[in-house]
């Protein structure tokens, strides 16, 4: 890559997986980084905003025990006796860490390695979680391995895009912007929308398909059945590359039967749906939290592989499933295995002899030996008193988790709770016994992995303010105190670069896609100049830009998953309540709320809904919305006729400091997913 403009450093966007590459300077000035593959230059509202986020009030700049200012060595000092104390008590499995999507990959890599490796507890989950599990968990039923076996080029090279349950232009809006520029260019290029709602993504799209929520197995079971029976099985690959072809299609054959009812189409579109689909090899799918938050998010994930391992659409220019993260580092979480199911590295419990390659590298004698506490399990067994203590890092459950008033009180009462944080005064930091303040976006030196797998350097351009320091010192520090320092003993992330890298090729004999062993050797000059890199970088062998074309799958075969569709509850005087993203705010609003003009899209958390659904609410009213848990949250009405009837939509984002009665994650019952315990975010019932 070029040098950056003077004055100005090379870095990336923290705000979604898009992971853009940004130009930025220490007084603001932000522009695209036209040399990196993400965005080629482009930023959305939220990334041209940057700028305005980097002189944020309320800082967390001291670290705080008993809500009095302490000293680091006494703050690092109480978490470490209230982590001993804790696994006293309850023994090993009584502490937890939940994380994030926002550390850097270095950070998460301290996380996971003090946890699994010295803890010696798997009770380390991600907010991570409440994104892509699903997808996570249908990757590696379908793969064996979780891999996305595109990039970004696809979705310009491709005939036909199909987003499922993905608002794109709001939630994901480069990538968005990616996709017009290329149907410009080419208009022959077919953009289809699945999504119960009419968003601002369906706008010029050729065809919106308004599925009633939850019945995407039935829409892509449909598709399956439909392209077997014209002919489009690509017998070939599916004989050489795949098993489990026969049980699908049973399955796929039982919904197909009915799929204009399930689904809740217009016959005609569900028609031209499979014609189209049908008839465009280059076909990309692309979904994100509309597939992912349900109680059926991996299956209907695995329903869309199905149809793209039947056709052989897979891993070819143009052609793939293609699972879109929310996060900006929710892959590097993935990579570094900081979720409780999963070892560092893509590494498996289930895989004699793969612990133990962990426990090697790690010098790690007590190894956690079996997965961990999920999300919502985690702060259910913080209330019941099994957990003694929790470390949350860079995330608000408060506000974010389902039933987030359960995770509150479970959080009020627990024995001992740390919170790293970049705010000083965020929902959960209000119950911490011990706060910790981290780094924040323009501050921090390390790496990210965007959705096509893409390595990006964050690096800092300005100083610490006040006492701040980065997630993987103060873990390095509770770690040394615990009498562990000689295994945490990095200088700098670079050498934590390097660790994890050289961890991802133990044992690999080309069957694990993810490997980035070939770094494990860079200089610290070479990490501070890394430029945006795919894995995999494989210290030996070639390198693939995409996988699967050549039926190369770390499962060996690619596993068809038989799915079925499951009714929901519907025609009972309640409404499905959606909820999601706005266009210009992230998460719980800690960065994006500070800044007008990003407040001034949408002021005010609105209940979106179809006028017939609310004939005697006149648009612009107060709406109180009750779910089944008991819970409620008060909005202002909008009419739109793009809401399926049925149904409302509202944001996620606002917390307690801004809007009490509009948390909307305080009314979604904590439903789960089987296969993947991500949290169905989208499918509470509201009267
Ligand atoms: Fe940042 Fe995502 Fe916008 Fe890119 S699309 S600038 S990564 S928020």
């Amino acid at each position: 890559a070029l040098p950056p403009p003077s004055g100005l450093t090379r870095t990336t966007c923290p705000y979604c997986g898009v992971g853009c590459g940004v130009l930025a300077a220490p007084d603001g000035r932000i522009a695209g980084d036209t040399e990196h593959p993400a965005n080629k230059g482009r930023l959305c509202s939220k990334g041209t905003a940057l700028g305005e986020t980097l002189d944020l009030p309320g800082r967390l700049l001291h670290p705080e025990v008993g809500g009095k200012r302490a000293s680091w060595d006494a703050a690092l000092d109480a978490v470490a006796e209230g982590f001993r104390r804790a696994q006293s008590e309850l023994g090993r499995d009584g502490v937890a860490l939940y994380v994030s999507g926002q550390l850097l990959t270095e950070d998460y890599y301290a996380a996971n390695k003090l946890a699994k490796g010295f803890l010696g507890t798997s009770n380390i989950d991600s907010n991570s979680r409440l994104c892509m599990a699903s997808a996570v968990a249908a990757h590696k039923r379908a793969f064996g391995e979780d891999v996305v076996p595109g990039l970004y080029e696809d979705l310009e090279e491709a005939d036909l895009v199909v987003l499922v349950g993905s608002n794109l232009a709001w939630c994901h809006p480069v990538l968005f912007q990616r996709i017009a520029a290329a149907r410009a260019v080419r208009p022959s290029m077919r953009l289809v929308i699945v999504d119960p709602r009419r968003t601002p993504s369906a706008e010029g799209a050729d065809l919106h398909l308004g599925i009633k929520p939850g019945s995407d197995v039935a829409l892509f079971n449909a598709l399956l059945a439909h392209l077997h029976d014209h002919g489009l099985t690509d017998h070939a690959y599916v004989y050489a590359h795949t098993q489990g072809l026969d049980a699908t299609l049973t399955a796929a054959h039982a919904d197909a039967a009915n799929a204009a009812e399930r689904t809740g189409l217009n016959p005609a579109d569900l028609a031209t749906f499979l014609r189209l689909f049908a008839e465009t090899p280059r076909t990309v799918t692309l979904w994100s939290q509309g597939i992912n938050q349900s109680e059926t998010g991996t299956d209907g994930a695995n329903a869309i592989i199905n149809c793209h391992l039947l056709t052989g659409r897979i891993g070819k220019p143009g052609a793939g499933p293609f699972s879109i993260t929310g996060q900006p580092n929710a892959m590097g979480g993935r990579e570094v295995g900081a979720l409780g199911h999963v070892l560092a590295g893509h590494l498996d419990w289930s895989v004699p002899g793969e612990a133990d390659l962990v426990r090697q590298h790690w010098n790690a004698p007590n190894l956690a030996t079996s997965p961990g506490l999920k999300a919502v399990d985690l702060f259910r067994a913080l209330g019941a008193g099994r957990i003694g203590a929790l470390w949350v890092m860079a995330t608000n459950p408060a506000v974010s988790l389902p039933e987030a008033e359960v995770a509150r009180d479970a959080m009020r009462r627990a024995p001992f709770l740390v919170v790293s944080e970049v705010m000083r005064d965020t929902d959960t930091a209000a119950f911490a016994h011990v706060r910790l303040p981290a780094l924040g976006w323009a501050e921090k030196d390390g790496t990210v992995t965007n959705s096509e797998r893409v390595i990006s350097r964050q690096r800092a351009f300005l100083p610490p303010p006040g006492e701040a320091r980065p997630d993987w010192w103060i873990i390095a520090g509770v770690a040394a105190r615990l009498g562990w320092g000689a295994n945490f003993a990095w200088p700098d992330p670079a050498a934590i670069f390097r660790e994890h890298a050289a961890l991802t090729g133990l044992g690999n004999n080309g069957t694990r896609a993810f490997d980035i062993s070939g770094l494990a050797g860079l200089s610290d000059a070479d990490y501070a100049a890394l430029p945006p890199t795919r894995w995999p970088v494989p210290a030996e062998g070639a390198t693939t830009p995409r996988f699967f074309a050549d039926g190369a799958f770390p499962a060996g075969r690619a596993r068809f998953v038989p799915v079925a569709h499951k009714p929901r509850p519907e025609g009972d005087g309640h409404l499905t309540l959606l909820t999601g993203r706005l266009r210009d705010q992230w998460h719980t609003m800690t960065r994006t709320g500070g800044v007008p003009r990003l407040m001034a899209h949408k002021p005010e958390p609105e209940l979106v809904v179809h006028p017939a659904d609310a004939a005697d609410l006149p648009d612009g009213s107060l709406a109180r919305i009750a779910s089944h848990a008991g819970a409620s949250a008060v909005l202002r009405l909008r009419h739109d006729t793009g809401q399926r009837r049925g149904t409302a939509f509202a944001p996620m984002h606002w917390t307690a400091e801004r809007a009490p009665a509009a948390r909307i994650n305080g009314t979604i019952p904590p439903a789960v997913d089987p296969v993947s315990a991500q949290p169905a975010l989208k499918s509470a019932r509201v009267a």
